[in-house]
């Protein structure tokens, strides 16, 4: 099918062509990449393959008239953010896009983009596919893992520490700005927005922690939502300090009830949560420090299940937990 460009046409293949066909790097994985029936890539000898898909849906994730910039980097970042969770090593994606119309300046941001982010990662766009519709992002990231040293949700014990790389909040602050539901200065929404448009996905941590993390989630929906799969798998409870969450820096002047609200319960973060035996706790922060990405111990596993948030002085705060999901929000 050819999609409209410029008062010309633009066939769907010069389309791909143009914008998301580049050269495989010789000495990466990719052995077939865009342009025939399948990509064929190499797994490194022992490994296991890793996959996973993201979706992006305009009106539902991202604003109509979202910059396309932002959009290209986010579609991979939420997508690289999963491989990092797991302890997976980035080797390529896919990308099956629906949009209204072929514009040229859009997709040029839009692969741009995307494009810098897997240059930074050193890993291609391997294959796809193109069609006319509604703006609808989706990437399928593949990765390797020997299997032994995946990052499984179910692995944590009573007992181990509690982490989160970065920091929380900011994503969820912008939303709520954009949405009109509170009010920012022109330099917190800044600082906010680039959270939530350009979320940074933490794979060099993600690899540190091989072998010493027992369990990781990435932070999409919300920290309690998503150390709620941690629990559930793992058949544990979790006791949380509340003044060790590593707040986002435009969170600083809100108050400390909204500054927790949104911490714990916004989304958008791409941060990773991840638990520890305690006798672990300086090999974490080493893997924090090799791979340049702050970490932080919010608390501990019980075996009694359920959360228990406390204040600085030990009192058990009130929970609500209100993670993300598309069929009851
Ligand atoms: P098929 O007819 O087999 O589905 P297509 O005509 O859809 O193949 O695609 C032609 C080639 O372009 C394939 O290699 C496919 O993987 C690739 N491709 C299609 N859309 C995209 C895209 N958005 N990004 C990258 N590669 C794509
Ligand atoms: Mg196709």
């Amino acid at each position: 099918m050819a999609i409209r460009y410029n008062r010309r046409m633009l066939s769907e293949f010069q389309l791909i062509e143009r914008y998301f066909h580049r050269a495989p790097r010789p000495a990466g994985p990719v052995r077939l990449g865009v342009g025939d029936d399948c990509a064929l890539l190499q797994i490194p000898a022992g490994e296991t393959l890793a996959v996973s898909t993201d979706m992006l849906v305009e009106g539902r994730h991202f604003f109509t008239g979202a910059d396309p910039h932002a959009l290209g980097h986010k579609t991979l970042a939420v997508n690289l953010s999963d491989l990092a969770a797991i302890g997976a090593r980035p080797l390529g994606f896919t990308l099956a896009i629906s949009l209204p119309s072929a514009d040229a300046e859009w997709l040029h941001a839009f692969s741009t983009g995307l494009l810098a982010l897997a240059d930074l990662h050193q890993i291609e766009l391997v294959g796809g596919d193109t069609t006319r519709g509604p703006l609808n992002l989706c990437v399928t990231v593949l990765g390797s893992v020997p299997e032994s040293a995946a990052i499984r949700r179910n692995g944590a014990r009573p007992g181990d520490e509690i982490w989160v790389s970065g920091s929380l909040g900011d994503a969820k602050l912008a939303l709520s700005a954009l949405l009109g539901e509170i009010s920012l200065t022109g330099d917190q929404l800044s600082l906010a927005s680039e959270r939530l448009h350009r979320p940074t996905p933490r794979n060099a941590l993600g690899l540190a922690l091989r072998g010493i993390a027992t369990a990781a989630i990435d932070v999409s929906d919300g920290l309690l939502g998503d150390l709620g799969h941690i629990l559930k798998q793992s058949d544990a409870g979790a006791v949380i300090h509340a003044d060790e969450l590593p707040y986002g820096l435009a969170l600083s002047r809100r108050d400390p009830e909204q500054r927790r609200a949104l911490a714990l319960n916004g989304g958008d973060d791409y941060e990773l949560c991840f638990c520890a035996p305690a006798s672990r706790h300086d090999a974490v922060l080493d893997a924090g420090r090799q791979s340049h990405t702050e970490v932080t111990c919010i608390g501990r596993l019980r075996a009694e299940p359920g959360v228990q948030l406390l204040d600085a002085s030990g009192r058990t705060l009130a929970l609500m937990n209100q993670s993300f999901d598309h069929f009851t929000s």
